[in-house]
C-alpha cells in the first residue's frame, strides 16, 4: 500500500519526520491553540518564540509542526515532491496523507484551492508575484485546514521578492503554511534570515538501486532498462525515467558522451561547443514551443480581436503591454530552459570524465555510463589520474561559471579547449 510518500525515494529520515509534523498538525487541527499553549505543537507559540530572535532554527528536527520549510538536496533528489507530499498530508481528511481521500488527491492533481504553487518560469520569481501570493495565503483555508504555499526552487527569489516572503513568514496568518525548495541553505540559495525562521528537511540523493526499483514499480520499465537509466541519471528520479522512455533523450545524451572522441583539434573544439549549444537551444525550443502557443492564443482571446467603440483606443493601448509583458515571460522561460538543457548535458559529460578518473585511480566504484565505459578506460590509460581529473574539472568550472552569468557559449567553447589540451 502506498500512501502520498511513495514516491519519495531513498528518503525515510525526511518521510518520518514529515509524517510526525503532519500527525502533529492534525492534532493542532483537532485540538486548537489552548490545549497545546507553550508546546512545540502550537504554531502560535513557536512564533512568539521566534520573535526578536532571528537565531537558527531549532537543531532538533522534532515531532512537531511549523509554518515554513525548507526542502533541500540535490536535482532530482524530490524537493518539489517532497514538498507536495507533505502539503497532500496536511490536507489529508484523515491527516497522514493517505493518498487517497479528496484532500490529498486535489494537492497531489493541483487542484486543491487552498495549496498555491509557484514554478518559476524565468530565471527569478518576482516581487509582484510574492506578494500576490502573499496576500491571497494569507486568507483562511476555506477547506478548513490549512493554507499552503509551495515555491519551487525558491533559490531563483529576487532579493525585493524574498523581503516580501520573509515578512509573511515573520508574521505568519495562524493557518498559513510555506514549503520552500532550494538546492541547499548556502546564503546563495536561500537568504540567512528565512533560513532562520524554517525548518530544513534535508534529502539525499537516492541511490541509483532505490531508483531502478521505482521505475521497474511505478512505471513498468523492464529491470535491466531501469538499471541502466538509474545509472545514467545519477540518482536524479525524472531523469532517469526520460531516459528510460524518451529516445529522443537519448539520442541527445549519446551525443554529449560522443564529445570526448570529437576533440581532436582547435577546430573541432569549437565544432564541438557549436554543437552543444545549438542542441541545447533546440531541446529547450521544443520544451516551450506548445505552451507558448497556447499562452499567446489565450491571451489573444480574451483580449478580444479589435474593436471600435468608445475606449477601443486605450484597450488596445492596454492590449499591447500585455503582449510585451507576455513575451517578456516567454523569453525569460525560453533562456531558464536553454540553461537547464546545457546543464544536464554538462552533468552527462562530467559524468564520463569520473568515470575515466575513477579507472585511473582504479577506485571499486561503479562507472556512470556503463555504454561509455570502454571508452572511458582508454580515456584512463591515456590521460591517467591527473588528466582525467583536470577534464573533469574544466567540465565543473564550465557549469560554474554559467551559474555565474557567463555567456554559455563563452564558457563551454573555453571548456571544449581545456578538454582537448588536456
Ligand atoms: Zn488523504
Amino acid at each position: 500500500m502506498t500512501d502520498v510518500f511513495g514516491d519519495l525515494v531513498g528518503q525515510d529520515e525526511a518521510v518520518a519526520m514529515l509524517r510526525r509534523a503532519a500527525a502533529s498538525a492534525a492534532a493542532q487541527l483537532r485540538a486548537p491553540v489552548t490545549a497545546t499553549a507553550g508546546g512545540h505543537d502550537d504554531l502560535d507559540a513557536l512564533a512568539d518564540e521566534y520573535d526578536g530572535d532571528p537565531g537558527p532554527a531549532p537543531a532538533d528536527p522534532g515531532a512537531g509542526m511549523t509554518h515554513a520549510w525548507i526542502f533541500t538536496g540535490p536535482p532530482g533528489s524530490g524537493r518539489s515532491v517532497a514538498a507536495r507530499a507533505f502539503a497532500a498530508a496536511l490536507e489529508c481528511v484523515h491527516g497522514t496523507g493517505c493518498g487517497s481521500c479528496p484532500g490529498c488527491h486535489t494537492t497531489l492533481t493541483g487542484t486543491h484551492a487552498d495549496v498555491r504553487l509557484v514554478v518559476p518560469e524565468g530565471l527569478s520569481i518576482g516581487v509582484n508575484e510574492m506578494r500576490a501570493l502573499v496576500l491571497r495565503a494569507a486568507s483562511a483555508p476555506s477547506g478548513g485546514r490549512w493554507q499552503l504555499v509551495i515555491i519551487e526552487d525558491a533559490d531563483r527569489l529576487t532579493e525585493a521578492a524574498g523581503n516580501a516572503l520573509l515578512k509573511a513568514i515573520e508574521e505568519p496568518p495562524p493557518r498559513t503554511v510555506f514549503l520552500l525548495c532550494a538546492p541547499s541553505t548556502h546564503p546563495d540559495d536561500i537568504s540567512v534570515t528565512i533560513r532562520s525562521r524554517c525548518r530544513v528537511v534535508p534529502l539525499r540523493q537516492p541511490p541509483p538501486a532505490a531508483v531502478a526499483e521505482v521505475l521497474v514499480r511505478r512505471d513498468g520499465i523492464a529491470p535491466d532498462v531501469a538499471e541502466w537509466a538509474a545509472a545514467a541519471a545519477q540518482g536524479h528520479v525524472g531523469r532517469a525515467r526520460r531516459l528510460a522512455r524518451d529516445p529522443e533523450a537519448r539520442q541527445r545524451r549519446d551525443a554529449v558522451l560522443a564529445v570526448p572522441r570529437r576533440l581532436t583539434g582547435v577546430g573541432a573544439a569549437f565544432d564541438a561547443a557549436s554543437a552543444l549549444i545549438e542542441a541545447a537551444e533546440a531541446e529547450a525550443a521544443a520544451s516551450v514551443v506548445e505552451i507558448d502557443e497556447a499562452e499567446r492564443t489565450a491571451l489573444q482571446t480574451a483580449l478580444g480581436a479589435g474593436g471600435t467603440g468608445r475606449g477601443a483606443a486605450g484597450a488596445m493601448r492596454g492590449a499591447a503591454g500585455q503582449l510585451k509583458d507576455l513575451e517578456k515571460r516567454q523569453k525569460s522561460r525560453a533562456t531558464r530552459a536553454q540553461r537547464d538543457a546545457l546543464d544536464r548535458a554538462l552533468v552527462d559529460l562530467a559524468g564520463f570524465y569520473r568515470d575515466a578518473l575513477i579507472m585511473a585511480l582504479r577506485a571499486p566504484v561503479a562507472p556512470v555510463h556503463t555504454d561509455t565505459a570502454s571508452l572511458a578506460s582508454a580515456g584512463a590509460q591515456k590521460w591517467d589520474a591527473e588528466g582525467s581529473l583536470r577534464r573533469l574539472e574544466a567540465v565543473l568550472e564550465c557549469r560554474a561559471a554559467i551559474e555565474a552569468n557567463v555567456k554559455p557559449r563563452i564558457a563551454v567553447e573555453a571548456m571544449m579547449l581545456a578538454l582537448w589540451r588536456g
